[in-house]
């Protein structure tokens, strides 16, 4: 069955490959994007692209206007899209440290509550968090990251209790260090000592991240909420 699915920061990375997944799986599939120009890959995929900064809730609003208008009420949410500030805590702004939260943490919550009026209504539905190993284990010069990552189970696990009566599921997916522009920043050196950490002694791929997200919105998966589901190579175990 054709679900309409939303993926928020689908345009590259993590979310380009859970997008991907969902869409060669048949599923009416939308991104959000920030900026640039969405990928032709999804284009040809028949992905609707619709550009939005989910700190703005009106923007939100838009987007998912937009969407319910070509797909119909969101049945799948992946809320994905997510950004590092990372400096060490005395030289960590106020700034630094609430622009993550208002985008990791506050942005998922205008995402989902946004989805949860169509999910409601529908009295089903599928919401998937990517959060990370680090808001798990946290990480030296990533304490507004690793905040914001583990409230989101909290979130996710408060609401698996408030809305599991109405049918809808709330999972969390943490994945380890994965090959993405987010990490592409990190050193040769940086890279091997983490490496060197993982049991699997390797990064992960961003497909090997949507292959759980995609278990976690299949039927299969209907009787698990509020897991929190580590694709980390063993790094947080
Ligand atoms: P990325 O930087 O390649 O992609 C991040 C995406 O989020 C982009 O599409 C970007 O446009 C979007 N985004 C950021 N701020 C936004 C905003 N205000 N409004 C709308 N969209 C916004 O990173 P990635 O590695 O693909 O990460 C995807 C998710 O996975 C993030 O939440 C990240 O924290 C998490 N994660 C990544 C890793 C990793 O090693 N790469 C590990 C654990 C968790």
């Amino acid at each position: 069955m054709s679900r309409s699915v939303l993926v928020t920061g689908g345009n590259r990375g993590i979310g380009l490959a859970i997008a991907r997944a969902f869409a060669e799986a048949g599923d009416k599939v939308a991104i959000t994007y920030r900026s640039g120009e969405p990928p032709q890959e999804l284009t040809a995929l028949g992905v609707l692209a619709v550009r939005c900064d989910i700190t703005d809730s009106e923007q939100v609003e838009q987007a998912y206007k937009e969407v319910e208008d070509k797909h119909g009420a969101v049945e799948v949410l992946v809320a994905n899209a997510g950004i590092t500030k990372d400096t060490l805590l005395m030289r960590m702004s106020e700034e630094d440290f609430a622009s993550v939260v208002d985008t990791n943490l506050t942005g998922t919550f205008r995402v989902v509550k946004r989805a949860n009026r169509g999910m409601l209504r529908a009295k089903k539905g599928r919401v998937v968090l990517i959060s990370s190993v680090v808001g798990l284990l946290g990480a030296g010069g990533q304490s507004n990251y690793a905040a914001s990552k583990a409230a989101l189970v909290g979130f996710a696990r408060s609401l698996a209790r408030e809305l599991g009566s109405r049918n809808i599921t709330f999972n969390v997916v943490a994945p380890g260090f994965v090959d993405t522009d987010m990490t592409k920043v990190l050193t040769d050196e940086q890279r091997a000592a983490i490496v060197a950490q993982v049991p699997l002694a390797r990064y992960a791929q961003p497909e090997e991240i949507a292959a759980a997200v995609s278990f976690l919105a299949s039927d299969d998966a209907a009787y698990i909420t509020g897991a929190v589901i580590p694709v980390d190579g063993g790094l947080g175990m």
